[in-house]
């Protein structure tokens, strides 16, 4: 009898299925274990239940970690045509959206779902459910993994559970755990693509507010980051695909314990001189009290008048105008916290990817294991990005045993 080499994958997310898939390919017998009661869950909440598969145009500039030259291996071995090519092959067709965002045609997470278990399944891939994996350990060169009920032996595993991010869809350390028990070095987990808390009074009474803005990242006053787009005043802070983009160095800043302010521009389309002349023009035409509506939020009419110490019952005078117009253009908001793991779509830091082979995804000190997806000290920017990197590296780890 052929003996066929025996693998235990431990995740059924994103990159955990795409390996199992790549790995049965090649006869390979795969066992793979869920902790949840389902497998993909996370999938599932991507995209606002449209899972934003990949990008059209997948960069090394819009991923992040430690190590940016494994990423970039990664990436050449599975572009966004070799994702488009995967899926087609499960039965899965793709659509653009904007920014070159892809996604699932039918634009539901849950068709990428059940194609992926409908693929692990005709491939015959043993799914056990329900079924956490508390420690793995290496007996000579077979691999062994516990359960709460079981142990079994395998020839290979594969790492594939995710990070800390989002716990409520599965997310867990268990991960880290594994990788530091075989000796593996961890980069400190943090929350990325995560919205923002702040406590000026001004920002929580604009609650419910959404406009287009221009956001910089001041860090112990210097810039480090800047992004234009949605931005949500909220009864918490702030939120909307801005801060989302700018999230990940608020982050690292307050992981780090430093200062981090905030400098919005409310109207991103006018210059400051621009903004002076329509609020003057308008100064002429209008009376007091509808001269700022019909051209900004009525809450933030407020703010502005607030935080720049200008009462509208007055006379308007340049003066005033002045102050209003810069403020509008750079109302500056102290950030005090994110709101952390349990809202945030992923985490930074991980498996130090110095230790892991970016052709194989294997161990450099332990053979025969394997680590994909989020669990390594990889994140992407918004846009389908990390779940291309789940894809790619489960791609690779099922391929490379
Ligand atoms: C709300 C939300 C929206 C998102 N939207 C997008 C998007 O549109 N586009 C994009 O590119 N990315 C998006 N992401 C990020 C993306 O979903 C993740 O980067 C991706 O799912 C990571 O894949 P993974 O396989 O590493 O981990 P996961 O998909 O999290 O899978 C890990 C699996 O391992 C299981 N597990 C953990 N520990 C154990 C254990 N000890 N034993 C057994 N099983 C275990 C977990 O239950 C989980 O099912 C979003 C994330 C969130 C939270």
């Amino acid at each position: 009898m052929i003996y066929r080499k025996k693998v235990a994958i431990i995740g059924g997310g994103a990159s955990g299925l795409v390996a199992a898939i790549c790995a049965a390919r090649q006869g390979i017998s795969v066992e793979l274990f869920e902790k949840s009661a389902k497998v993909g869950r996370k999938i599932l909440a991507t995209g606002n239940g449209r899972c934003n598969i990949s990008n059209e145009h997948i960069l090394v500039e819009n991923y992040h970690g430690k190590n940016l030259f494994f990423i970039k291996e990664i990436l050449k071995r599975f572009s966004t045509q070799d994702a488009k090519k995967f899926f087609s092959g499960i039965g899965l067709e793709i659509v653009e959206g904007t920014n070159g965002r892809l996604y699932p045609m039918s634009l539901q997470s849950s068709s990428v779902v059940e194609l992926l278990l409908y693929e692990c399944k005709r491939l015959g891939v043993s799914i056990n459910l329900s079924c956490e994996v508390i420690k793995i350990i290496k007996e000579n060169s077979l691999f062994r993994v516990f359960t709460e009920s079981l142990s079994k032996t395998y020839d290979n595993v594969i790492i594939a559970t995710g990070s800390l991010a989002m716990p409520s869809l599965g997310s867990s350390e268990s991960g880290y755990k594994f990788a530091r028990a075989f000796g593996l070095e961890i980069e400190k987990p943090f929350a990325s693509l995560v919205q923002l808390v702040c406590s000026d009074k001004f920002v929580l009474d604009a609650s419910g507010v959404k406009i287009d803005a221009y956001i910089e990242v001041f860090v112990d006053r210097e810039v480090k980051n800047s992004a234009r787009g949605d931005l949500l005043f909220t009864n918490y802070g702030l939120s909307g695909s801005a801060i989302l983009d700018i999230s990940r160095s608020v982050s690292e800043a307050i992981v780090k314990k430093c200062e981090v302010l905030l400098k919005i521009d409310l109207m991103p389309n006018l210059s400051l001189n621009e903004l002076k002349s329509l609020l003057q023009k308008r100064a002429k035409n209008l009376p007091l009290e509808l001269w700022l509506s019909g051209i900004i939020n009525k809450k933030l009419i407020k703010l502005i008048a607030n935080v720049s110490k200008v009462s509208l019952k007055n006379q308007i005078d340049t003066k005033v105008i002045h102050k209003l117009s810069f403020a509008i253009k750079n109302l500056t908001v102290k950030v005090e916290n994110t709101k952390g793991t349990k809202s945030c779509e992923v985490m930074a830091g991980g498996v130090s990817t110095k230790d892991i082979n970016s052709k194989t995804m294997q161990s450099k000190q332990v053979e025969g294991l394997f680590f994909c997806g989020e669990v390594l000290d990889v994140d992407g920017d918004c846009g389908g990005y990390n779940l291309h990197f789940a894809w790619a590296s489960g791609y690779l780890a099922g391929k490379s045993l």
